[in-house]
């Protein structure tokens, strides 16, 4: 029960395959309250029976990370309802379909500005806004995939977007720091879920992924979890401006080696 006694705020949940719905519980396994955002109404139904569904109850909050009013009253709703929060998770993404297929070259600058601005900003938008809706020794947990340290064919702009995520965490670990408030990104495998239904031959990754990386075999949400669930947790009171890679190991093995390997049998 690493997280009794604090709560959080999980966005991101779109539906049961939601990295952050895994996220959320692992968190209420280890004893946390939460709340929830969704990005419009259309989504909150999904959320709402997707918590009922685990016999809990949990506040529930529009917030549409392309707007500044929406963060700022997320995290006003959040204080006046819910009080301080311990932790944040940010879970969101999104790029233009035509832009995770194909070339890179060909991103649009419009296709370019979405992706960067849902995908990375957002981060430190939330946080800009979670600080003084944080208690002292706070933690923010988000998402990135190794597309945004190495080239993989079609995820493109969100490559782009995910090395400014993870750059952007560093910045913000060392300004928030200064608040006691840490910042760490999770670098997860490849996962079917709605967003990684959009990026061209995704099932290709899911099988280079599960053939290459150390342990032999694909992550899920509820590994990425539990480890988001330690990040956010005063085990990891010494953790800040990381990224820890829950991919089986993919990261850490040379592509040209196991290609190499495959080839020999
Ligand atoms: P998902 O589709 O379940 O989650 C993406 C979420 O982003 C959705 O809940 C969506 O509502 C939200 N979102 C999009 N635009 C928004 C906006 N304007 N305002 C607020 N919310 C908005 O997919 P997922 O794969 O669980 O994605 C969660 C995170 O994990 C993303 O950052 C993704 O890049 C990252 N990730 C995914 C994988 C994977 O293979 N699925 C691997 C590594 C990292």
């Amino acid at each position: 029960m690493i997280l009794k006694g604090k709560k959080g705020l999980i966005t991101g949940v779109a539906n049961q395959r939601s990295i952050a719905w895994g996220i959320a519980k692992s968190c209420w396994q280890q004893g946390a309250e939460l709340c929830f955002s969704y990005p419009s109404e259309r989504l909150k139904g999904s959320v709402e029976s997707l918590i009922q569904g685990e016999g809990k109850s949990a506040p529930l909050f529009e917030c549409d990370v392309t707007k500044d009013e929406s963060i700022a009253d997320l995290f006003a709703r959040i204080e006046k309802e819910v009080g301080k929060i311990d932790f944040l998770v940010h879970a969101i993404a999104f790029a233009k379909r035509e832009d995770l297929d194909g070339e890179f070259q060909d991103t649009s600058r419009d296709g370019f500005a979405t992706a960067l601005d849902i995908s990375a900003y957002s981060l430190t938008a939330l946080s800009h806004h979670a600080v003084a809706a944080m208690n002292p020794g706070g933690a923010i947990v988000s998402l990135s995939y190794i597309g945004g340290e190495k080239v993989i064919p079609h995820y493109n702009v969100m490559g782009v977007a995910k090395a400014a995520l993870e750059c952007s965490a560093r910045y913000l670990a060392h300004d928030l720091g200064k608040q006691g408030i840490r910042v760490n990104i999770v670098s997860a495998g490849p996962i079917r879920t709605l967003a990684a239904k959009g990026i061209g031959d995704f099932n290709k990754m899911l099988s280079i992924s599960e053939n290459r990386s150390a342990l032999h075999r694909n992550v899920d949400t509820a590994e990425v979890g539990d480890t988001a669930a330690f990040l956010v947790s005063d085990m990891a009171r010494g953790i800040t401006g990381e990224l820890v890679h829950v991919d089986a190991g993919y990261h850490c093995v040379s592509f040209s080696f196991a290609e190499e390997q495959a080839k020999a049998g």
